[in-house]
């Protein structure tokens, strides 16, 4: 156990998925011929304005309730001035001094218990363009600036996060609400989310170790690979004595290592001034108001709600409530109170997890209706269906809104209890299997196994086992 604790925080920036950039008609869309998807206004030219889309106000003020956050309602954008190849303007819109969202929190479920982690602020800015190296030896870089002017919102967190597990299921968390939300498409390998990750170290009772940054880290794993290099790295620099000088580092997911850009002594220096070209955002209270109603039970809180009141395990809360829509449709069930949360769950976990796998296809995509699931449910446990048969059912009910009852009418499913119907399979069954009935008379006790599950077959898996299984016993003497 080290005698050090781990300080994180981090800054996560998330596109949104507006229908087009920040401060142009240009579309918001990934991809594209380089250079295709700008204009005048996204390239930064003399003499051209930025107009403030309204939707990524709306958008950054949602997930703003989501986290908690107090919503300012007169904000401000800034410039951010430094230079580099793919910021034409030499300075990008951000918020600085007065950001949109600020002193929120988020709780998610961690390691068996609740976690909160503070958030400082939310605020908007645009994106930079992208700069692609020569691949084939050329001594040059190209820019493409489709991206350029894409809205972004950067949430940051408080230095509350204690490892690298818990800045995973932090992160995690943060998708999902954004996932639920649908401001953001959350495609990680397109870049939709990146992380600044902060990391310190101090002693018990100290103050804040010194901190290092890496920058643009672009998967939840690589922030958690980063984070534990990081935690090496100044473990050991401290246990040496040394001093931990502050950083920002580049993170090389390839080699799992970090590798030092700048120290302090030429560390950066933004100047930001407000934005002279945009005037100050202003949200009314009935606008503000609209949209906090807009903000749906959040997965983060309905995974801890399904954990805590209904007892499930956490591997089938967190499949639930990741999905809108399933989790929408399992507290229609879990509201009729016909069975418990797990009688549920080992079917979604089950039959419909292997179902829309198999198909690759999403909740939304099937038919099933609580009612039809509580009757299929019903159906079983009155033994009225085999649970072989059930799984028939499932899938018809999946496919095609129809009544369970139906289903078991029209292909027969209904189980055989009758006895004397059950009788004369029995006979059926030992007629043909004289071999495995002196079989077990000699005590072979698993030939039994054989016979009954040969009367099944002969009933077409409709026999109630149990009760086939005793009549043949009887018969066998
Ligand atoms: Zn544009």
């Amino acid at each position: 156990m080290s005698e050090f604790h781990t300080v994180i925080g981090l800054e996560t920036h998330a596109e949104l998925n507006t229908k087009s950039k920040i401060f142009c008609e240009c579309k918001n869309e990934f991809g594209g011929k380089p250079n295709s998807n700008v204009c005048p206004v996204c390239l930064g030219l003399p003499g051209t304005l930025p107009v403030l889309n309204s939707s990524v106000v709306d958008y950054a003020v949602r997930m703003g309730f989501a986290l908690n956050c107090k919503i300012n309602s007169v904000s401000r954008l800034d410039r951010k001035n430094y230079f580099y190849p793919d910021l034409p303007k030499a300075y990008q819109i951000s918020q600085s001094f007065v950001p949109l969202c600020v002193n929120g929190f988020v709780d998610f479920w961690y390691d068996g218990k609740v976690r909160r982690v503070r958030i400082d602020r939310i605020h908007i800015e645009e994106d930079a363009g992208k700069l692609m190296h020569s691949e084939n030896g050329e001594d040059v870089s190209y820019v493409d600036l489709n991206r350029y002017g894409v809205p972004l919102i950067e949430i940051v967190s408080q230095p509350d996060l204690t490892s690298s597990g818990e800045a995973y299921a932090y992160l995690k968390t943060i998708k999902s609400i954004l996932r639920y939300l649908d401001i953001c498409d959350c495609k990680m390998q397109e870049g939709s989310i990146r992380c600044d990750v902060n990391v310190s170290l101090n002693r018990e009772g100290e103050p804040f170790g010194t901190r290092c940054e890496m920058k643009n880290v672009n998967s939840f794993s690589a922030v958690q690979r980063a984070i534990d290099y990081e935690v090496g790295r100044q473990t050991k620099l401290l246990e040496a004595g040394e001093i931990i000088s502050q950083q920002t580092r580049r993170w090389d997911d390839i080699k799992g290592e970090s590798f030092l850009m700048r120290t302090k002594e030429n560390a950066d220096d933004y100047r930001y001034f407000p934005e002279p070209d945009i005037p100050p955002i202003k949200i009314s209270d009935q606008h503000l108001k609209e949209l906090a109603d807009t903000v749906p039970e959040l997965p983060n809180i309905k995974l801890i709600r399904y954990v805590r009141d209904l007892e499930i395990r956490y591997r089938e809360a967190e499949y639930i409530s990741d999905d809108p829509e399933l989790a929408a449709f399992f507290d229609a069930c879990i509201s009729t109170g016909k069975f418990p949360a797990k009688s549920y769950c080992s079917w979604i976990m089950g039959e419909l997890a292997k179902y829309l796998n198999a198909k690759q296809k999403s909740f939304s995509d099937v038919k099933l209706t609580a009612d039809s699931f509580n009757d299929l449910i019903g159906a079983v446990s009155d033994e009225i269906i085999s649970v072989s048969a059930a799984k028939k059912v499932f899938e018809m009910l999946l496919e095609k809104e129809q009544s369970v009852k139906s289903i078991i009418e029209s292909l027969g499913l209904a189980k055989v209890s009758d006895r004397s119907v059950l009788e004369s399979i029995a006979e059926q069954v030992l007629t043909e299997n004289q071999k495995s009935v002196s079989d077990y008379k000699k005590g072979k006790t698993n030939a039994l196994g054989f016979l009954v599950g040969h009367g099944m077959k002969l009933s077409k898996g409709k026999a109630d086992p149990v009760i086939m299984k005793e009549i043949i016993l009887s018969k066998l003497g």
